[in-house]
């Protein structure tokens, strides 16, 4: 930062910001602005509003019960006011003298016979002093720095010599095109609009001069990840054959045809796959659409071509049960499988390196463990990555590595995840990776009938559990989501599963939650799955993956706590098999509006995008997407939800301009750069 323009401790301050240089500053941009443009007269002002007066010092009034208070009592040629202080120095005092000229800006209140303003800012004033010509930015700022402060600042970098040479526009041509300002010319108006703009589309960051900078953000974005894209495609993997007849002997061993869009997905993949260069692609397809079986698929050609695949999931039930799963379908065909998790003896983990080591193992199937130090494969050359929003973006990265004996070569990607995004948002979001839908499901599945009671008639619900325990079905239920703590969680957990014991005496309850251990947890999912427990209480372990098609209802408590996607992935546990399910939604009284809205949408939808794209209106993408854990870089400027037409037009021109242009466009995303740097693959 240069010296000149900001002092040490001006810097100092600025970095608690955020700000570490004068462009930073410059995209410091202000949170709303004040209208000191006008003066109103005393007589048209009303309470709650913000007005600017132009008036004369009547007299002053200092009190020091029951506080200390100082009043300022001011007149124009229309009216009277009264200007209070709590807190304020002796100094202040003796400023106010009478028949002094005020400009004061604040709130009206009218706590008194007599409107008043409360601590209002305050200049004094001589007849002629010019009101201002531009609206007041306010900006978000730090203890010790003030507004005027930051404003000054501000110009101070305007005023530098040689500003045009260091902020160049890189694409002039397209910006005349789009009919933008300039990027300087932009942010000056932006930090200092005229009076003659409307206020409004300035707070609204909707001005043409926003609409610049957070293009020019957007499209850095687009470049950012576009450019990884096309990046990697510059990678080296090895293509894999695709054989016909493995594939028909597997397709004839399933219990099922596969949906047309499970074979649309699957094609896609197979032409990935077949590139020299690696696959990054993400399946989305909601609970229950059978993604398994296509990444299966996948899977078998990778193993057939001679290379060993990897498939991950975030838990071991979900590992366990995959394994479970792909052994059942793989054995046959002659497919060594291994599993590797946390939890197993360490006898059995190195049993299992061994075998990954020698290429023996040919599948492998676990949890992180997968990617510790000690795995070494002997050609790795797929993996997959299940649940994939639920890892973090360090553990994509670390998926990079490569087996030892083959470091040129990049092992192909599939990440799926059931956390369904509404496309054009995916698209944007995602824009690194290319993006496979299933948005159907497997045919023969009963629908999901779902209810929604207020919690105080929880009893009238056990005889719903009682016949469908009678009738030969099973029931999950969900314990509610207690964030503060874990222990009271549990303790809720266990008091219902001592309730629901003591009621149901035919009937076996169960309870599962995270605090059991791995093979604990294991044990009772067999018994709930061999129909051994017919009532399973858990806390929200069961979100992910759980698949017992015998449970036909669920009870889902204090629904209103929850997301509506963590909702729709449990509700997702049943509805499984060939039988009518019911999903109870229990909440507590006095809803807010908003959960009532959201608890609606979860009431009328069972699509998982349907939902998605209601919760996104609700709640914007920022917490939809999880960014603020997802390790993705974030906009400080642009907002997905709100700039969805310049994303749409970013995206388009980003992709035009990545051939054009390599040079500006990597200065354009330098520009932009310190957002991105903890991301990236290489
Ligand atoms: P998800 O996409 O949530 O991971 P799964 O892959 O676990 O879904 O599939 C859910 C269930 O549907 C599994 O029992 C799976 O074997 C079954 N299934 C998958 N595809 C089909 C299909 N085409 N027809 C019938 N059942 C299917
Ligand atoms: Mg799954």
């Amino acid at each position: 930062m240069p010296k000149k323009i900001f002092t040490e401790i001006q810097s100092q301050k600025l970095k608690k910001l955020g700000i570490l240089n004068s462009l930073d500053l410059l995209l410091h941009l202000p949170l709303r602005y004040v209208d000191e443009t006008k003066i109103n007269l005393i007589k048209n002002i009303r309470p709650g509003s913000m007005c600017q007066i132009e008036a004369k010092i009547i007299s002053i009034e200092v009190s020091y019960r029951p506080r200390k208070n100082l009043t300022v009592y001011v007149q124009d040629i229309t009216g009277d006011l009264k200007l209070r202080f709590i807190n304020f120095y002796p100094s202040q005092i003796k400023q106010f003298e009478e028949g002094k000229i005020l400009r004061v800006y604040g709130e009206i209140k009218s706590n008194s016979f007599l409107f008043e303003m409360i601590h209002p800012q305050y200049e004094f004033i001589s007849i002629d002093t010019p009101l201002k010509n531009f609206y007041t930015p306010v900006y978000p700022t730090t203890e010790g720095l003030s507004q005027k402060l930051i404003f000054k600042l501000v110009q101070k970098v305007f005023e530098q010599e040689n500003l045009d040479e260091q902020y160049p526009d890189y694409f002039g041509n397209l910006y005349r095109e789009r009919n933008f300002p300039s990027l300087l010319e932009a942010l000056k108006l932006i930090h200092k609009p005229k009076k003659q703009y409307e206020k409004n589309l300035f707070d609204d960051k909707k001005s043409i001069f926003h609409q610049r900078v957070i293009y020019d953000e957007l499209l850095a974005h687009q470049f950012y990840f576009r450019g990884k894209y096309n990046e990697n495609k510059s990678y080296k993997s090895k293509p894999i054959f695709y054989s016909d007849s493995i594939q028909q002997d597997f397709l004839n061993s399933l219990e099922f045809k596969l949906t047309n869009q499970q074979q649309s997905v699957f094609l896609e993949i197979k032409n990935d796959l077949n590139q020299s260069y690696p696959m990054y692609r993400l399946l989305q397809g909601d609970v229950g659409s059978g993604k398994t079986v296509v990444a299966a698929m996948a899977a078998l050609q990778v193993i057939n071509s001679g290379f060993q695949v990897a498939f991950m999931a975030p838990t071991e039930i979900l590992a366990e049960q995959h394994f479970a799963k792909l052994t059942s379908w793989f054995t046959r065909l002659g497919i060594h499988i291994e599993l590797l998790t946390g939890s197993m003896s360490s006898k059995l983990k190195d049993k299992s390196y061994e075998k990954i080591k020698s290429g023996e193992a040919k599948l492998i199937v676990g949890t992180h463990a997968l990617i510790q130090e000690k795995v070494d494969f002997k050609f790795i050359g797929f993996y997959i990555i299940d649940e994939q929003h639920r890892f973090g973006v360090r553990q994509r990265l670390a998926l990079r590595k490569k087996s030892e004996s083959h470091k040129d070569f990049e092992p192909h990607q599939l990440m799926m995840s059931a956390t369904p995004i509404p496309r054009t948002l995916a698209m944007s979001y995602f824009a690194d990776m290319d993006i496979s839908i299933i948005n159907e499901m497997p045919p023969g599945r009963q629908s999901i009938t779902t209810k929604i009671f207020s919690s105080e008639k929880r009893n009238q619900i056990l005889e719903t559990i009682n016949q469908n325990c009678l009738n030969g079905n099973q029931v999950y239920w969900v314990c509610p989501l207690i964030e503060e703590s874990e222990t009271l969680q549990l303790e809720t957990a266990e008091q219902t599963f001592h309730d629901l014991s003591n009621y149901f005496v035919k009937h076996k309850v169960g309870l599962i939650h995270g605090r059991l251990s791995s093979s604990d947890k294991k044990e009772i999912m067999e018994r709930f799955k061999k129909n051994k427990i017919k009532i399973i209480v858990a806390t929200t372990v069961i979100e992910v993956g759980v698949d017992v098609p015998n449970a036909t209802l669920m009870v889902i408590e204090n629904a209103e706590r929850m997301g509506l996607s963590q909702l729709h992935q449990l509700r997702g546990r049943i509805g499984r098999g060939d039988k009518k399910s019911i999903c109870i939604l229990l909440y507590q009284k006095k809803l807010s509006d908003i959960a009532k809205q959201r608890l609606k949408i979860i009431y009328e939808n069972i699509d998982g995008f349907k939902i998605a794209e209601e919760d996104l209106k609700l709640r914007g993408p920022g917490e939809l997407l999880g960014l603020r854990q997802s390790g993705v870089p974030s906009l400080r400027i642009a907002d997905l939800d709100r700039d969805q037409e310049l994303l749409n037009i970013a995206k388009k021109d980003a992709d035009f301009l990545l051939g054009q242009n390599p040079k500006d466009v990597s200065m354009h995303i330098s520009r932009w750069h310190r957002n991105y740097k903890d991301v990236g693959r290489s």
